[in-house]
C-alpha cells in the first residue's frame, strides 16, 4: 500500500538531523526528509524561502510562491535526490513546522455539540440557539501548541468537590481530535474583513490536531466565558503540514446547512474534506470518522474570524474543534466514546474511560494516497519534570 508521502503530498517540517544540527524546513518524501536548502540551487523560486529553519519565511510569503514551489518540488524530486539533501526520519528530530502567531479553536462538528450539549443540558434542546449560525469558536494559547511526540504532561488545576474545589492533578484528561489549518501571505488591515471568496487563497495547508482536555477542570472553570486553564496545557500539531494543494482533489461538498448561513459565509465553492480520520489509544483503533462531516468548512471559518476586521496573520493557526461523526465508535474524545466515563471502553482487556499516566495516542488523517503527519503524545505523570515543548 502507498505510504501516503509521494510526490502528490509533499508535506513541509522543521527537521534537526541528529542533536548537533539545527532545524532545516524539509519536506517529506517517503520516510525520508529532503533538505530544501540543500537543493535550493536547482529550484527556480528565491533561495531566502527555503534555506530557512522552518516555515515562517514561506508562510510570510504571497500565496502564489506557495504553489510555484510545490510544482517546482515535485518535478525536481522526481529526479534522484543527492544524499547530503535527505535525512533518514528515523533518529531525525521534528519541531514545530512553523512559529504559531494567533490559535483559534472552533465547535464545527454538529455531532460533537450535539453530543456535548445532551450529556450537560439533557432537560433542553442539544443544540443552542446560536449554534446553525456562528461559527462558534474560541481564542487558545498559541505558546503551549507543541509539535507532535511531545510528552504530555497532566496538568493540574481546580477540580470541583461536594463541599469546594480542589487543586490537584486532572482525573479527566481527554482528547479532542481535530483537523487545523495554517494561514499566511501578508497580514490582513486591521479593520478589513476577508470575503469568502478570498479566504480560501490564504489557507497554506493543514495540519492534524490533538486538543488535549482536562474535563474535570473545563466543567468548573468555563462558565461564563468558556474554554480556558482545561486546554491551555498543551496543544499537539503533526510534524508535517500538508499543502492545501495536495488536498485540493479531496474537496467535497459539506453538510446542508439549514437554515442558510447569512451572506457573509454564504461559500459557492465546496470546501468540505474527505480526510478519513482515526484514534488509537494503546495499540487500539477507538474512532473512526471523516472531516467531511464538519457542518462548518474551514473557509468559513476563517471568514467569520475576520468578519469584525480582526487580522489574519501568516502562522495562524486554526482548528475545527473535535471531529465526531453520526455513528457509534466515530466520536474524536473520550467524554463521548465513553459518554462521560459510564461506559468504558474495553483496551487490551481493560475497561478504560479518561487517560492514565503511561497512554500514548494517535491521530491519523488520510486523503486518497495523501497522508497527514500523524499526532502522537504519551501522557506522563504530573511529577515529572516539565519537557522543553519543542
Ligand atoms: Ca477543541
Amino acid at each position: 500500500m502507498h505510504d501516503g508521502f509521494g510526490l502528490s503530498n509533499l508535506p513541509y517540517g522543521s527537521i534537526r538531523r541528529d542533536r548537533a544540527s539545527p532545524p532545516r524546513l524539509c519536506v517529506r518524501l517517503h520516510d525520508e526528509a529532503i533538505e530544501l536548502a540543500a537543493i535550493a540551487g536547482d529550484l527556480d523560486v528565491d533561495r531566502a524561502l527555503v534555506d530557512a529553519p522552518n516555515l515562517d519565511r514561506l508562510l510570510g510569503a504571497a500565496p502564489t510562491a506557495w504553489t510555484v514551489l510545490h510544482e517546482a518540488l515535485r518535478a525536481r524530486l522526481a529526479e534522484e535526490v543527492p544524499a547530503h539533501a535527505r535525512v533518514p526520519l528515523a533518529g531525525a528530530i521534528p519541531y514545530l513546522p512553523f512559529t504559531v502567531a494567533d490559535y483559534v479553536d472552533f465547535y464545527s462538528s454538529i455531532e460533537h455539540a450535539t453530543n456535548l450539549g445532551r450529556m450537560f443540558r439533557p432537560d433542553a434542546e442539544p443544540l443552542l440557539p446560536n449554534w446553525r449560525h456562528v461559527p462558534v469558536g474560541y481564542h487558545g494559547r498559541s505558546g503551549t501548541v507543541v509539535v507532535a511526540g511531545t510528552p504530555i504532561r497532566r496538568p493540574v488545576g481546580q477540580l470541583p468537590r461536594p463541599d469546594g474545589p480542589t487543586f490537584a492533578p486532572t482525573e479527566r484528561l481527554d482528547i479532542e481530535l481535530e483537523l487545523g489549518f495554517v494561514t499566511g501571505g501578508p497580514p490582513t488591515s486591521l479593520g478589513a474583513p476577508l470575503p469568502i471568496d478570498e479566504a480560501a487563497d490564504r489557507i497554506f495547508g493543514f495540519v492534524l490536531v490533538n486538543d488535549w482536555s482536562a474535563r474535570d477542570i473545563q466543567r468548573w472553570e468555563y462558565v461564563p466565558l468558556g474554554p480556558f486553564l482545561g486546554k491551555s496545557f498543551a496543544t499537539s500539531i503533526s510534524a508535517w503540514v500538508t499543502p492545501r494543494d495536495a488536498l485540493e482533489p479531496y474537496r467535497v461538498a459539506g453538510p446542508e446547512q439549514q437554515p442558510p448561513p447569512l451572506p457573509y459565509l454564504r461559500d459557492p465553492e465546496p470546501w468540505g474534506l474527505d480526510i478519513a480520520l482515526e484514534v488509537e489509544l494503546g495499540g487500539e483503533t477507538i474512532s473512526r470518522t471523516n472531516a467531511a462531516g464538519l457542518y462548518w468548512s474551514v473557509v468559513q471559518q476563517l471568514t467569520h474570524v475576520a468578519s469584525n476586521g480582526a487580522v489574519v496573520r501568516p502562522g495562524d493557526l486554526y482548528a475545527s474543534g473535535t471531529i465526531s461523526g453520526p455513528a457509534s465508535g466515530s466520536e474524536g474524545s473520550l467524554i463521548e466514546l465513553t459518554q462521560n466515563g459510564d461506559r468504558p471502553l474495553t483496551i487490551a482487556g481493560e475497561e478504560r474511560t479518561f487517560l492514565l499516566d503511561g497512554d500514548r495516542v494517535v491521530l491519523r488523517g488520510r486523503a486518497g494516497d495523501v497522508e497527514l503527519g500523524e499526532v502522537a503524545g504519551q501522557i506522563v505523570s504530573s511529577e515529572q519534570p516539565a519537557s522543553s515543548g519543542r
